[in-house]
């Protein structure tokens, strides 16, 4: 293990999983506001020395100041008695990540590099379409799981990100596209997906805590319908995701063997398919309206025969699972030991699950010219060696 990331039990009934120390706390001892719940704002700004009545109106005030209106300035806040200003200024802070790189693919996809308070880098991409716009929020600095086709997968886990470090992302976007205040109409930031860098579920709590202040209906306001979480598989979790978040949900199946499987998702080694496929099955409100996203990405020779896509139509029917396949032409990075399937072989392996009536769309990848489309997301961390990933492959 490196020397940032220690060994940690994390929430709930799963195995201890490499997970990375808490952030520094800010340089400047601020409290920062984003990402805390109203009562939680409330809370701090009690603990500070506000009388509780003042607290809580206090807490009502910047809630709608930051969420609805995205002002981070307290000497913006006109209904906050301009006497009390510099006393929050002085100790609270209402961030957003830095912003280290804005890129433009020539489709239109945007692509931000990003830094923590603490100096760490991360991604965050937009993708607009005629009639939506999807924000693909990064849950981690790198990611712990290591699977073969994945940039982010090379990266040394750096740490969890903080509520307010993802919330703050979405809070960015809205800037960059001018979409303050927050109202649902004629917004072009109409969906997100966890599906940036990172495994949200291994950093269950900040995105449980994040996700809910961007679907309150009087913090950002976006429709639990509206958001995906994908996961490569931490079947302990699950459950609790769709309790307690209740998004969608992806998941990263990409293989139907245990063989293959476990060789590209080394995850599978711990929770396999069979164990992955019931907890789909048991996935809190899933049904035929609200479908379960299979992500299969096409390898050549990997996992993209005729008889691969007829075990994977045999598992869904098996496990009666509603779902759907997004099939996801392999992304290419320098290095990668894999290559893209032919259009032909994802074409076939398309057609033979859409003729076992479940659909099979083929996701025209974006914006990868700029190096923003899925898997690719890699930022200047230490690049480990592969040697070591297979190590750490081997023994998870
Ligand atoms: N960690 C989560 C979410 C982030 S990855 C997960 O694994 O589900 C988002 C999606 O991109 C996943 O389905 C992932 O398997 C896929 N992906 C990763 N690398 C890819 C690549 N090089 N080409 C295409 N898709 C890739
Ligand atoms: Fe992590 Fe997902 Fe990439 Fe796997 S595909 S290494 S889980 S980000």
């Amino acid at each position: 293990m490196s020397a940032d990331t220690s060994l940690m039990p994390i929430p709930g009934p799963v195995d201890p999983v490499p997970v990375p120390r808490a952030a520094a706390p800010r340089a400047d001892g601020k409290v920062e506001l984003i990402g805390r719940s109203r009562e939680a704002i409330r809370g701090a700004l009690e603990e500070a020395g506000l009388e509780p009545k003042q607290a809580k109106l206090r807490a009502k005030q910047i809630w709608h100041w930051i969420y609805n209106r995205g002002v981070s300035d307290f000497a913006k806040m006109t209904d906050i008695a301009k006497a009390q200003q510099p006393w929050l200024i002085e100790r609270f802070a209402i961030t957003r990540p830095e912003v280290v790189e804005a890129q433009v693919s020539t489709d239109g996809t945007r692509k931000w590099l990003l830094r923590t308070h603490d100096g760490h880098d991360f991604e965050m991409v937009f993708i607009p379409d005629a009639d939506r716009g999807t924000l693909c929020v990064s849950s981690q600095v790198g990611c712990t799981l290591n699977c073969r086709f994945c940039h982010t997968g090379t990266m040394k886990l750096v740490r969890n990100l903080e509520p307010g470090e993802i919330v703050g992302q979405v809070m960015l976007a809205r800037d960059a596209l001018g979409e303050w205040p927050s109202s649902p109409e004629g917004r072009m930031l109409t969906n997100i997906v966890m599906m940036g860098m990172g495994e949200p579920l291994y950093n269950f709590d900040n995105v449980r805590d994040a996700l809910k202040i961007v679907m309150d209906g009087d913090g950002l306001g976006l429709s639990k319908r509206r958001i995906t979480l994908s996961t490569s598989g931490v079947v302990p979790m699950m459950d609790r995701a769709g309790e307690e978040i209740g998004v969608n949900l992806a998941v990263s199946l990409h293989a139907v063997t245990k063989e293959i499987r476990d060789e590209i998702v080394p995850l599978n080694k711990k929770y396999g398919i069979e164990e992955l496929l019931a907890a789909c099955a048991a996935y809190p409100g899933a049904n035929n309206a609200r479908r379960i996203t299979f992500e299969y990405v096409m390898l050549k020779d990997k996992n993209d025969s005729d008889a691969d896509a007829r075990e994977l139509v045999r598992l869904i029917k098996q496990y009666k699972l509603p779902a759907k396949v997004n099939l996801i032409p392999f992304n290419p990075w320098p290095g990668a030991p894999y290559e893209c399937s032919t259009d032909e072989r994802i074409r076939a392996f398309s057609n033979i699950v859409f003729e076992a009536g479940i659909s099979a769309p083929v996701r025209t990848p974006r914006g990868r010219d700029i190096d923003a489309a899925c898997g690719q997301l890699k930022t200047a961390a230490e690049k480990r060696k592969r040697a070591d990933l297979d190590r750490e492959a081997a023994a998870a």
